[in-house]
């Protein structure tokens, strides 16, 4: 009833008006902003309270990559929703044709624990910039970030606007039962087809940001010192628990031993004295039983170990690894790395493309021919090459997966796009009025319109 309610709520709202004009939804921007400046330190305290992030870590990955987003929006949005100009074919002339970006009205944003608030925030500033109204369930998980960002929307926007539902899997059924207008989904794939299924009873668009296993290829003609640093750093940022971090690592035969040294050296630097206070956690006691047991019966060159007081996996490197074994069956989500070697490039290429395409690729090297195939042959929702993770932290760029990984993407102007719908209008006069296409058709007619659509 309370759910119906405030979809009800906001239904009524949207029918307004109140959320179309650009001033309307600058100023929701930039309530939204303010809100998130003024509750910068609970925010932190909320993320190290759930995950044991680090400050820094915090305001890098969640408080400072959503201010910089609503920033871009704000300086974009007034353009993004004027109507354009659309082509006019020669068949409809004269006429002017224009795409009109409209809202898609009452939306659902399901978030996940892992970047608790950044997955709450980045696509609602894409609902509010886009005129729409939003529902944010975020993740019973990380409960202390979950009540923070109640509290930011609450402070920043009307509840008709925005409003925060908590629960866990059974609040999310409810929720899924509603009709909304689109459902903005970020978890795991066996939670999307959920979404996905639920979705389907009322025919509502779906947007699917998920998981998979992430790839990195490493080739002799890279700078291994750079590489092992970068991709320590995708794997230790959060703990592992991101959805775009390397999830494994192919690397080319012969570099092991080098490779296993600088990643060593980069730890070192990471983690002064191997102390891992910096490190964030695993987010509850049954992930990190579950992580410990990825570790049993593998080769760790590096690392092996944990912290049961903390909760924390040491960061680790696997070699000798079984590709069959459960930490090369399910996405990993903690800073354990395992290594499969390759002897060519056809043989690494091939361990990609049989498996189901990731959400991101990370290719280290410095052949071109190299990089054209790679990118060329491998499908997967976006990457880097010679680093990892920081595509998703450009507005610029569409975030998003690909078949498994994910249905459509988002950030920046993808994300006004995720929230729209782009109305097509042809306008014309009423005269002239060239009878070409009415009834009778006769030949000539018939001639004159093969003609035009050649
Ligand atoms: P999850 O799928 O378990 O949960 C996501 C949301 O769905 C939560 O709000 C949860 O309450 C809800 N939920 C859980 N079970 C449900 C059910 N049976 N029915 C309805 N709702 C349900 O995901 P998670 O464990 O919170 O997050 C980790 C996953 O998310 C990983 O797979 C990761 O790769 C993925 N992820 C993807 C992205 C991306 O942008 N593509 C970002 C972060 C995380």
């Amino acid at each position: 009833m309370e759910m119906e309610k405030l979809l009800t709520q906001q239904r009524a709202w949207f029918r307004t008006g109140a959320t179309l004009g650009s001033t309307a939804r600058k100023k929701a921007l930039e309530a939204l902003y303010q809100a998130v400046k003024n509750m910068e330190g609970d925010i932190a305290l909320a993320l190290e309270r759930d995950l044991g992030k680090a400050p820094c870590e915090s305001y890098l990955c969640e408080t400072g990559l959503v201010l910089h987003e609503i920033r871009y929006h704000l300086a974009h949005v007034k353009r993004w929703m004027s109507a354009g100009p659309g082509p006019v074919p020669w068949l409809h002339f004269p006429a002017r044709s224009e795409i009109r970006p409209r809202p898609l009205g009452v939306t659902l944003i399901i978030s996940p624990w892992n970047y608790p608030f950044h997955l709450c925030l980045m696509p609602l500033i894409g609902a509010l910039s886009a005129g729409c109204c939003a529902v944010v369930k975020p993740s019973e998980y990380a409960p202390a970030t979950a009540q923070v960002v109640e509290r930011v929307l609450k402070r920043a926007l009307p509840r008709e606007q925005a409003a925060v539902v908590q629960g866990g899997r059974e609040e999310t059924e409810k929720l899924l039962e509603q009709p909304f207008d689109h459902i903005f989904f970020t978890g795991s794939q066996a939670v999307g087809r959920v979404v996905m299924g639920a979705a389907a009873k009322n025919l509502t668009p779906v947007t699917l940001e998920l998981g998979g296993k992430s790839p990195v290829i490493l080739d002799r003609t890279a700078d291994l010192k750079t590489a092992a640093r970068r991709i320590a750093f995708g794997k230790v940022l959060n703990a592992g628990q991101t959805c775009v971090a390397p999830d494994y690592l192919l690397l080319e035969q012969g570099l092991q031993e080098q490779f296993l040294i600088h990643y060593r050296a980069a730890l070192d630097d990471f983690f002064p004295g191997g102390n891992l206070d910096q490190m964030a956690r695993m987010v509850s006691r049954r992930h990190f039983e579950e992580k410990k047991k990825l570790l049993a019966g593998q080769n760790a060159a590096i690392g092996g170990g944990w912290d049961d007081g903390a909760g924390k996996i040491s960061p680790a490197v696997l070699v000798d690894v079984d590709p069959s074994s459960p930490v090369m069956q399910e996405e990993i989500f903690a800073p354990i790395l395992p290594v499969i070697p390759w002897r060519t490039l056809d043989e690494a290429i091939a361990f990609v493309r049989d498996r189901p395409r990731p959400l991101a690729l990370y290719l280290f090297t410095r052949d071109k021919g190299v990089e054209r195939r790679v990118l060329g042959e491998c499908d997967f929702g976006g990457g880097c090459v010679n680093d990892t993770v920081i595509h998703l932290a450009s507005p610029g760029l569409p975030f998003g997966g690909v078949g498994p990984s994910g249905m459509g993407q988002y950030h920046g102007k993808y994300s006004f796009d995720a929230f729209s719908h782009p109305q097509a209008i042809v306008r014309r006069g009423s005269r002239p009025h060239i009878p070409v296409r009415d009834l009778p058709y006769t030949g000539g007619k018939e001639r004159l319109a093969r003609w035009m659509l050649r």
